[in-house]
């Protein structure tokens, strides 16, 4: 439907105009500064930041029935800028022009109900989000498309020429930076920092597929984190790390799918969210709070953060019952399947305690949990949902294994429905599932493998067979039809099947 189709009283709101007024501001002092000009850390105190919107209380002149119904006319509209995350322009980047805004495809992740078996056996109604979805196939494209259209924004105006963009990874961010920066080409060249053997070949493979320059070094992503801000405290680079605030901006699209998805019903939802820099859990919390505060929704859903026992920084803060005795200590991680969040001193950790108070506050009660599982139950829960159909990376493992926590401790009840981030898509982590079919985990993951998920190709050997076609040498005739014979009679066996009608295999 074109625009003129639709309800006169939408038809103002449809193609939103730039407007608000956003800011940086300090999460330690509390100052604010310029949008215009790439900043990560406060000049004044050196904190993060996160992105305010000093007009954000004109959003609320507009009604909550209102808003949901802009965003539900909003989702018809063939407008690429508001197909993904922009569908929420004014709560997301409302100064950003529509002509400034790169969209790759991102956002709009389906939302996919387990199936009744799996139900069962988690003993609750659940469902994924697959992030995995998204182009370059994590979340991180959520947070990469607003940090690239501020940053192309910014070369339109003529405030920015030739940037350099700059990130360090546990994989995936690199992979996002890297496809949205070579979307810019030649406007924006950029360089990855990856720890050297801790990204998965497919990690790997997207910032070289996608141009980017990659440096590979020894240590952690800790490591490659303090590499890069040395980079950006010196020199004029733009950080793609989620320490840049537009990153969070953009990843605050979950949470509002989230709430569109369910008609903004969100007082029985349990969101479950794996923790590494605390980027994303803190963009969700936020989000959440934009379209309670405008009455968008009118109850905040629950959320469960999860880290793994090997990575657990966030979930050890929180083990602290009594608030003014918090304390937060980096851990040293372990080796974790949960590669891209194996992270010890998480970025967002001041933006996570900021969120978390204001949360809880306005929510009235704790809403927000924090569980830690083991690697053994991230890979089994990981195994499991797949084959039941879904696509789940190990962190959407690591989503479901912290539910099974949040459930036996009572966090969470049976009759809530919970809503899984699998983060990224299963392929990127699919090196982990060999390691485990091939009993070949290595002892520091303290995982072993459970026999009922081990899964192997059989192989049809060139001894069964009297003849074998090559590539290039086909077989022809009667060496073809025995070859086929042999191959399919050997699989029947193997699948034990035997002839005859349909009805026989029931
Ligand atoms: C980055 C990442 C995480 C961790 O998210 P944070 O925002 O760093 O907490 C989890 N899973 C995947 C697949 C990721 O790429
Ligand atoms: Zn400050």
């Amino acid at each position: 439907m074109k625009p003129a189709d639709f309800p006169k009283e939408v038809q103002p709101y449809l193609i939103p105009e730039p407007g608000g007024n956003l800011s940086y501001r300090c999460l330690g002092c509390d100052r604010t500064h310029d949008i215009h000009q790439l900043l990560y850390t406060c000049p004044d105190c050196g904190q993060v930041l996160l992105i305010k919107d000093l007009m954000f209380d004109r959003l609320k002149e507009i009604p909550g029935e209102k808003w949901r119904m802009i965003f539900d006319y909003r989702r018809m509209l063939k407008v690429p800028a508001l197909k993904g995350i922009y569908r929420y322009h004014e709560f997301i980047g409302p100064m950003i022009p529509l002509d400034a805004i790169v969209y790759l495809g991102e956002g709009h992740t389906p939302i996919v109900e387990a199936n009744q078996r799996l139900q069962d056996e988690v003993g609750m109604r659940f469902f994924y989000k697959n992030d995995g979805q998204n182009p370059s196939a994590s979340f991180k494209d959520r947070g990469m498309a607003s940090a690239l259209s501020y940053i192309n924004y910014l070369i339109r105006q003529g405030s920015l020429s030739n940037v350099l963009a700059v990130c360090a990874s546990t994989g995936d961010t690199s992979a996002a930076a890297a496809l949205y920066s070579a979307y810019l080409n030649p406007r924006i060249k950029s360089a990855v920092i990856l720890p050297r053997g801790k990204v998965t070949p497919q990690q790997l493979s997207q910032p070289l597929g996608s141009g980017a320059k990659v440096f590979e070094i020894p240590g952690v992503f800790d490591d490659c984190m303090k590499v890069v801000e040395a980079l950006s405290e010196k020199y004029p680079v733009a950080l793609l790390n989620s320490k840049n605030a537009w990153r969070i901006l953009g990843q605050e699209s979950y949470a509002f799918e989230i709430s569109q998805e369910f008609e903004y019903e969100t007082g029985k939802l349990v969101v479950v969210l794996p923790i590494g820099n605390a980027g994303n859990i803190t963009a969700v919390m936020s989000g959440f709070i934009k379209f309670y505060q405008t009455g968008i929704i009118d109850r905040l859903p629950k959320i469960i953060g999860v880290q793994s026992e090997h990575a657990n920084p966030v979930f050890n803060y929180y083990q602290q019952a009594d608030t003014h005795k918090r304390k937060f200590e980096p851990v040293s991680v372990r080796a974790s399947v949960a590669q891209a969040a194996m992270i010890g001193n998480p970025v967002s950790m001041p933006r996570v305690i900021q969120q978390v108070d204001l949360y809880n506050r306005l929510a009235g009660m704790e809403r927000v949990f924090f569980t830690a599982v083991t690697e053994q139950d991230i890979m089994d829960k990981q195994l499991q949902v797949n084959r039941n159909g879904h696509i789940a990376c190990t962190h959407g493992g690591e989503s479901l294994a912290g539910l099974m926590v949040a459930m036996a401790g009572g966090i969470v009840s049976g009759a809530e429905t919970a809503i899984l981030d699998s983060t990224a898509h299963a392929l990127k982590f699919s090196g982990f599932q060999e390691l485990y079919f091939d009993d070949r985990f290595p002892a520091e993951y303290e995982i072993t493998p459970n026999a009922n998920y081990i899964n192997k190709p059989v192989s049809v050997h060139p001894d069964h067979l009297d003849f074998t076609p090559q590539t290039g040498k086909p077989l022809k005739g009667a060496e073809f039809d025995t070859f086929v014979a042999q191959v399919s009679t050997y699989i029947a066996d193997y699948l034990q099947i035997r002839t005859g009608e349909p009805d026989d295999y029931a």
